[in-house]
């Protein structure tokens, strides 16, 4: 039987026992289950003297140490709580430059003097953790020989439980450093670059005459897009099980250009999915909130409730693990890759981002008095202009090799960075620009011509879908982040990018005040400047428009099109300038980071061209040779037949060139791709051989994934191997 041919006689034969399939059993709602596996403060208060709750209760509301007595205080209680819970073990959970998260974990059994056992759990065991760090991307900070690294409890993100089938395991979020004191993970800088923003933030509200908030977090509500495909599939493609995307595949008659599966209904082996997920989350704490399906066939979506966003990132980490454990619970698999399959849309992850204080108050929210709105207008260009000024450093924090297929590709949105802030905002802005009088009046109502309809805030609906970073109402939205990706890059250069701005705002405001200018001027001394400063980074076009890109040259904007380009800006000097001069990053983790970068696009190349290779010349190529040998074998067959007229086999013998002509192209594309491969594997320069997997081996994938996907059209439906798109897409 040939490899397709299993799974479809699989999915065929798989009796779908679904669980709870047409029982509608009475379920508990989401606020009965939710936090059930969290350390949460109803948890906290059972299993913590209230003494010791309320010193960590401030420990997370204000920061500073933990000490050694508390730590050994809140660990009896956490420890109880996870054992009543059925928890056996503990992990440090942590989140190296993998991209993913780490766990080791460790029983809670241990020995007294007298050889009794007990469980076990320490002050120590809870607040810091070795695992062995040599085996994790450290990009030259952390030599084999000094292979230390260690993890430490971060108490501002819950502690949980994760369930599996056969009991739980407690999990301690923490960060993960070197012994010289390094971040080694992707958690440390963003938790060092709310800090900075807190301050930068908390500065700005005082000259406004804040007296009153303690803290400003940055919020952020990621929505995450994923397909799913049936698990049959999956398990008989060897480039999505190695790569996660197709690197092959004749595109489906049918695509997405019939627009029926966006926000179309739930298909009902879908839903059961997403139930499943929401009440996993709900357990663990996490608000998903909306779920759909997406534009493309077999994508969807998943949002939650914002959060601040070292939870928000915590949470994302963890939607990511259990939409992918869950899928496996329903015969699916979970394709979570920017570009799983060509010539149809690919995901991303729109990481809605905004500034909250400690009273509730969301800083992008336009306000009700003229104060209340040049302290917004302050916040608001602070942010455009740190956008206009760094927007490589944006664009490098979303750089990945999956990525690449959305930005600078064929697909939107561009790799060019730009801010969109809709009519009403831009009015606003040209008009301060120009020193021109707003007219307001037609903007308070709109006109339906039913009847007049107020207090619509026009933006919230004036949506521009194209733009990379668009103001929506109360928050901006950089839709260019990946979905597989981490969303700690893309919010601690965001956090550090305007926690820089708004000092530089604060100093220059402040030094207005001391000459003696009144608040409204003392601002707009700096704001007008900015505005026309940043004004080449506002787009409110289309951003798929090839025009744009022309535009956006003229303009100076950075079009930084693949990763090894994109990347190059996280080490030049004005872009490390303001990590390090914040602390939010030192030159030695800027430079490692780098590395790992850069290595890690080589070595996913890489994987991603030997299994190309490997499929081509042990799936493929069989495959048409096989049907190489019916056709000629049918002309032969048939023209063996007495009285048959020979030119009737014209058509086949064309056929057969033309095959064959394939067959050629086969061999030649395969060995293109396996002598420059083992050219470019032989560069010993990272740098250089990044460049060359973008630009020699990508474009020789793409050359052979042509001549398959040719073959594919014209193969025998019955020989072809791989599970095609028009099976993988619709399924359900
Ligand atoms: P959309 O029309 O884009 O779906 P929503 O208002 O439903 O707009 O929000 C989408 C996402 O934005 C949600 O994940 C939500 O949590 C998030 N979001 C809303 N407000 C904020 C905020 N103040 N800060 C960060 N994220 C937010
Ligand atoms: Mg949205």
């Amino acid at each position: 039987m040939i490899t397709r041919e299993k799974a479809l006689s699989e999915i065929a034969e798989r009796s779908e026992s679904l669980v709870g399939y047409g029982k509608a059993t009475k379920m508990a709602s989401p606020a009965e289950v939710f936090g059930l596996n969290v350390f949460s403060d109803v948890a906290m208060r059972k299993f913590l003297p209230y003494s010791v709750y309320q010193r960590l209760k401030s420990v997370i509301r204000l920061g500073g140490k933990i000490d050694e007595q508390l730590a050994e205080e809140v660990s009896h209680g956490v420890k109880e709580w996870a054992i009543s819970k059925g928890a056996t073990h503990y992990t440090h959970w942590f989140q190296p430059m993998t991209g993913l998260t780490a766990e080791k974990h460790d029983s809670f059994i241990g020995f007294d003097k007298e050889g009794i056992p007990i469980d076990r759990f320490s002050g120590k065991n809870l607040s810091q953790g070795e695992p062995d760090a040599s085996s994790f991307p450290s990009g030259g900070i952390r030599a084999t020989f000094e292979a230390r690294g260690y993890t430490a409890w971060d108490p501002t993100s819950p502690i949980f439980l994760m369930e599996h089938a056969t009991g739980a395991t407690l999990c301690i979020p923490t960060i993960f450093l070197s012994y010289t004191g390094e971040a080694l993970d992707k958690k440390t800088p963003l938790l060092r670059s709310m800090e900075v923003l807190n301050k930068a933030a908390l500065r700005v509200l005082k000259i406004f005459g804040n007296t009153t908030a303690t803290r400003v977090y940055s919020t952020v509500g990621p929505e995450q897009e994923y397909f799913l495909i049936d698990r049959s599939y999956y398990n008989r493609r060897p480039d999505l099980l190695l790569t996660g995307r197709t690197l092959f595949g004749a595109s489906s008659p049918k695509g997405q250009q019939m627009e029926d599966h966006y926000f179309g209904s739930i298909r009902e082996r879908i839903i059961a999915f997403m139930q499943d997920v929401d009440m996993e989350l709900y357990k663990l704490g996490i608000p998903a909130k909306t779920r759909h399906n997406e534009v493309a066939p077999a994508q969807f979506e998943i949002a939650p409730i914002f959060e601040d966003s070292n939870v928000a990132n915590d949470h994302n980490q963890l939607v990511m693990e259990t939409l992918k454990k869950i899928a496996f619970r329903h015969n699916l698999a979970l394709l979570i890759h920017e570009k799983p399959f060509a010539g149809i849309n690919g995901s991303g992850k729109h990481n809605n981002w905004s500034l909250s204080d400690s009273d509730g108050n969301n800083l992008l929210e336009p306000g009700k008095t003229p104060h209340e709105n040049l302290q917004f207008l302050t916040f608001l260009t602070a942010i455009v202009e740190g956008v206009y000024q760094y927007a490589d450093l944006l664009r490098a924090s979303i750089a990945s090799a999956g990525n690449d297929h959305r930005l600078g590709a064929n697909e939107a949105p561009p790799a060019i960075i730009s801010v969109f802030l809709g009519e009403q905002l831009t009015k606003i802005l040209d008009s301060l620009e120009h020193n021109k009088k707003m007219d307001y009046s037609d903007k308070q109502i709109i006109d339906l011509g039913l009847g007049k309809l107020p207090v619509i805030n026009k933006d919230v609906t004036d949506r521009n879908r194209t733009s990379p970073f668009a103001f929506t109402g109360n928050k901006f939205e950089f839709r260019a982040v990946g979905s597989s990706q981490s969303i700690a890059p893309a919010n601690y250069t965001i956090n550090t990018i305007v926690a820089h701005m708004l000092n530089e705002f604060a100093d220059k405001i402040e030094v207005n005040l001391k000459e003696g200018m009144d608040l409204n001027k003392a601002v707009m001394e700096v704001v007008i400047p900015s505005i026309k400063k940043s004004k080449p980074i506002r787009f409110e076009g289309n951003n798929y428009d090839p025009e744009w890109e022309k535009e956006a040259e003229k303009r100076g904007l950075p079009n930084k099109k693949n990763t090894p380009d994109a990347l190059k800006d996280l080490i030049s000097k004005k872009d490390k300038d303001i990590f390090i001069k914040l602390g939010v990053l030192s030159e030695r983790e800027l430079e490692s980071r780098y590395h790992i970068y850069v290595e890690q696009y080589s070595k996913l190349v890489n994987i991603e061209a030997e299994t190309a290779l490997t499929i081509a010349k042990t799936m493929v190529l069989p495959a048409v040779l096989r049907y190489q040998d019916t056709i000629a074998s049918s002309i032969n067959s048939i023209q063996s037949v007495k009285g048959f007229k020979a030119e009737l086999a014209g058509k086949q013998l064309e056929l057969l060139n033309k095959y064959s002509t394939l067959i050629n192209e086969l061999h030649n594309s395969i060995e293109a791709l396996e002598n420059r491969l083992n050219e470019v594997k032989g560069i010993s320069d990272s740098e250089k051989q990044a460049e060359g997997y973008c630009k020699i081996i990508l474009p020789l994938m793409n050359e052979l994934r042509s001549v398959v996907d040719s073959l594919e059209e014209i193969t025998d439906d019955d020989l072809w191997p791989l599970p095609k798109y028009r099976e993988m897409l619709f399924i359900y």
